[in-house]
């Protein structure tokens, strides 16, 4: 028998406390009923992650926020006499149980409520009492009631369960113009035939289907809101009235719709998976416009620095670094190695031979840290060019990571037992004393010293980094996205005052995590939520997504790369929302459209494809909750999408000598 009640607690604290719910008898009710007896069979592992799971009869057992969130909002207290429409599994009639002395729940399929009867039975929970019925309708020989929750979402709050409050009595429901999309409302008797409203945001839930609420068909059949409410326009709609069509991608047109940013001082490109040819097309054409007519010389994106580095020699017209290894040689290959990439690059080499004045020439960096080896390389055989008594020093101090240089997620476990302090104190040396040299050693190449620096600074992190790795928990992630942001603040001070940078990377790195579950739940931080720290308005945060269509990526870590279908996005999704549109491809400026802006502000579910995608696992590998308008200030969309072409295996690993990119 699973034991889930650790589970159960982390639900209430993660999801419940630290997201505001603080009412002491509701948190103590979630943590004594086990979700996991009112799931489907085969759901009971996922019963404590936050959302809504199928049922029977196609219905959802409700999301345990939401379930909290709506007894919180009736006020809903031991001596309160409670109905609830909508058993369903029974689950939100449970929690009930355990705070008022009896429950009454209505549920219309009657092989639902036969189900939850017989849980309540088996649990032991004897003061539920359910019917089989229309509970638009209500419950009238048990009226009046001081709280009625409806866990169903009609078109208005129907008039006899507003009829069947007590004076004081509050009703909470799901209401809204479209069958599946409503706003939470809390309904208050003040007087004989006085109520007052509150409205608590966006929700979804399953339609209410009865002779107050929507006909099987999904059209409303009755009306009894309180009538003289315009017709609201849906989401999708105010999506597409909103959306401005994207032309193609090599349209001047194109990289000009983005010119409202070129005055930021970086603009943050993102992308919802990291093989996607229409996420790097576009990311090319808004950063070649930035370049061209506002002024960017910094392209930083998502890879390691030396690897980077090859690139950004490329794109410069100077020598690659002799005897280097070739860039993007490791896992996954094809996240810049693919031929998006190669014409963009290209692209640069291009303008930069037009250009003369240095200062003005694009550089491309990477911020990531993930080429231990190649920086180590990299710094020695900086020194063994420009100070080779250091050099000597350097080789020693490194030589403490050599046996972990080619798979470095072990050294982790060996720090664990035995004086990683050496390596630490090493690496955190080398990196001091060469920055202490800037004097000497930037007068005689700055762009190579800024190289060596940048190197020196990855080993740094990259020690840490994998050494707390090994512990799980936000702390590495943090770790890396400090390191990219810190990179991004060394590029702007090394290219002067003046300098402008466009970032390319994955939306987990640049949406502003304290509006997604990753900040809200994890505690993780990142890119995009350090930009706006330090440079408010002038960032620019542009997430970028898609609906459907095929992605480049692999099953497992160091799998082979495949073309996998992307499944269509869920329901419950902000994609879905840009799907139902109607528009195939589009900027949507959020921060144009206030009513829009204020509508994307409830929590979503958002897909993230790495470089992993398990479709058959989709929900719970890649969708998380966000605040779309908190988390971007734009957002680009794409309905339909295809996978990067990688530039193929000839190019890697078989002897054939790799020149990528200088041979192309
Ligand atoms: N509270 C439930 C739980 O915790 O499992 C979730 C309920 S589910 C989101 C909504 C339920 O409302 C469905 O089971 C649906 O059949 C039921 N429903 C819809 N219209 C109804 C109506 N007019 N009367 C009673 N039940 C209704």
């Amino acid at each position: 028998m699973l034991d889930l009640s650790h589970a159960r607690n982390r639900m209430v604290e993660v999801h419940l406390s630290r997201r505001g719910i603080h009412g002491r008898e509701v948190l103590n009710a979630m943590r004594e009923v086990p979700r996991e007896a009112f799931v489907a069979p085969g759901f009971e592992e996922f019963a404590y992650e936050d959302g809504p799971l199928p049922i029977a009869e196609g219905q959802t057992i409700s999301q345990p926020y939401i379930v909290a969130l709506m007894i919180e909002m009736a006020e809903i207290g031991p001596g309160d006499h409670v109905l609830e429409v909508g058993t369903g599994s029974g689950y939100a009639a449970a929690v009930l149980s355990r705070i008022v002395e009896r429950v009454y729940t209505i549920e219309r399929h009657a092989g639902l409520a036969e189900t939850a009867r017989q849980r309540f039975q088996e649990l032991g929970y004897d003061n539920i009492e359910v019917r089989t019925g229309d509970g638009t309708k209500g419950w009238p020989d048990a009226a009046p009631f001081d709280a009625i929750l409806v866990a169903a979402g009609g078109p208005g709050a129907p008039l006899a369960l507003q009829e069947q409050l007590d004076v004081g009595g509050r009703l909470v429901i799901p209401v809204g113009d479209e069958p599946h999309d409503q706003r939470l409302l809390k309904v208050t008797r003040t007087g004989a035939a006085t109520y007052s409203e509150e409205d608590f945001g966006g929700v979804r839930f399953v339609p209410l289907i009865g002779e107050q609420g929507w006909p099987e068909s999904g059209n409303r059949i009755a009306n009894d809101r309180p009538s003289g409410r315009a017709r609201t326009r849906s989401l999708p709609e105010m999506i597409a009235a909103a959306a401005e069509p994207l032309p193609d991608f090599d349209d001047p047109a194109f990289g000009k719709l983005f010119d409202r940013f070129g005055d930021r001082r970086v603009v943050l490109l993102g992308e919802a998976s990291h093989g996607t040819s229409e996420f790097y097309r576009a990311r090319a054409a808004i950063t070649r416009r930035l370049i061209e007519k506002h002024g960017f010389t910094i392209v930083a994106v998502e890879a390691d620095w030396p690897d980077a580095a090859a690139i950004d020699r490329y794109v410069r017209h100077r020598p690659p670094r002799a005897n280097a290894d070739p860039p993007f040689q490791r896992f996954p290959t094809w996240m810049w190695r693919n031929s998006d990439v190669a014409a963009f690059v290209d692209w640069m080499r291009h303008h930069n031979e037009r250009i003369r004045l240095s200062s003005r020439l694009a550089g491309f960096y990477g911020l990531d840290i993930y080429n231990m080896s190649g920086s180590i390389a990299a710094v020695l055989q900086y020194l063994d060019r420009v100070d080779p008594q250091a050099a000597k020093i350097a080789r020693e101090r490194y030589g403490c990571l050599t046996p972990w240089q080619h798979e470095p997620s072990t050294y982790g476990r060996v720090a664990l037992t035995s004086g990683y302090e050496k390596c630490e104190q090493a690496v955190f040396e080398q990196c001091r004393e060469l920055l202490a040299r800037q004097l000497d050693y930037a007068q005689q190449d700055g762009i190579d010293f800024l190289d060596a620096t940048q190197n020196a600074r990855l080993i740094a992190s990259a020690e840490r980094y994998y050494r707390i790795m090994y512990y799980g928990g936000a702390q590495s992630w943090n770790l890396r996205d400090t390191h990219m942001f810190e990179t991004l603040e060394h590029l702007l001070e090394a290219r002067g005052p003046n300098a402008k940078a466009v970032v390319w990377a994955h939306n987990s790195h640049i949406g502003d995590a304290r509006y997604t579950e990753m900040g809200i739940v994890r505690d993780e931080v990142n890119i995009g939520q350090f930009c706006r720290q330090r440079f408010g308005d002038e960032a620019a945060l542009i997430g970028l997504s898609t609906h459907s269509g095929t992605v480049a990526a692999a099953s497992d870590w160091d799998s082979e790369m495949e073309i996998k279908r992307v499944r269509p996005s869920h329901n419950d999704s902000y994609e879905r929302l840009c799907h139902d549109s109607g528009v195939s491809r589009f900027l949507l400026d959020i921060k144009r459209d206030d009513t829009l802006r204020q509508r994307l502000l409830e929590r979503r579910l958002e897909r993230f494809i790495g470089v992993i995608y398990r479709p058959e696992t989709e929900l719970r590998s890649h969708y998380a909750g966000a605040s779309l308008s908190q988390q971007f200030d734009a957002f680009v969309w794409f309905d339909e999408t295809v996978a990067v072409t990688p530039l193929g295996p000839e190019h890697v690993g078989t002897g054939v000598p790799d020149t990528y990119p200088f041979g192309l």
